[in-house]
């Protein structure tokens, strides 16, 4: 049972060169790991270099520090979460609200259920659903009176008589009567 002193040296000496160089790879790959982690996760350099060095000094207790403070998204998925609330908001947006009640109404609807504001009309000649301000069918080219409302007025407008025109007549009459009478 006896050892050689230079021998047991060797071996202890080998035994922490190898545990040094593994805690220095250790220690460098945790450096890379959490610049790569927080690269991902926030734009701020400050707080990149902040976290970089906190591993560093800190080493394993750093990394349990960064993972407990770390950012809970990534850019990559904030990013993703934004788009989605986006598109969540242009679908309420797309919704069609009644001008009447603001009640939704459905892309087929032609009168609102609630106050029964007319809302699309029908071409006359393919029976398309149109916008009412349309003044022509784009499914076949038919042209269509633009609001019905103001093509009513129009043709009421046109067929009353002027007031001039409504006087005319007896003017006429009256010029008539002097004729005869002279
Ligand atoms: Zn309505
Ligand atoms: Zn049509």
């Amino acid at each position: 049972m006896n050892f050689d002193p230079t021998l047991v040296n060797n071996i202890v000496l080998i035994g922490t060169a190898f545990a040094g160089a593994f805690l220095a790879t250790l220690w460098l790959s945790l450096i890379i790991w959490t610049f790569r982690d927080i690269r991902r996760r926030s734009r701020d350099p400050f707080a990149r270099i902040l976290v970089v060095l906190i591993v560093a000094v800190l080493f394993l207790p750093g990394l349990l520090i960064y993972a407990i403070l770390r950012p809970a998204k990534t850019l990559e998925e904030e990013y993703q979460q934004t788009l989605e609330e986006e598109a969540l908001l242009q679908t309420i947006e797309d919704i069609p609200l009644c001008p009447g009640c603001t009640r939704k109404v459905q892309t087929g609807w032609v009168v609102c259920p609630s106050c029964q504001t007319k809302l699309k009309k029908r071409c006359s000649h393919c029976e398309e659903l149109l916008e009412l301000s349309w003044n022509i069918c784009p499914f076949c080219t038919t042209e269509v009176p633009g609001m019905p409302v103001e093509k009513d007025e129009n043709e009421y407008g046109s067929s009353l008589p002027s007031f001039e025109e409504y006087l005319d007549p007896i003017a006429n009459t009256m010029e008539n009567e002097e004729d005869n009478i002279t």
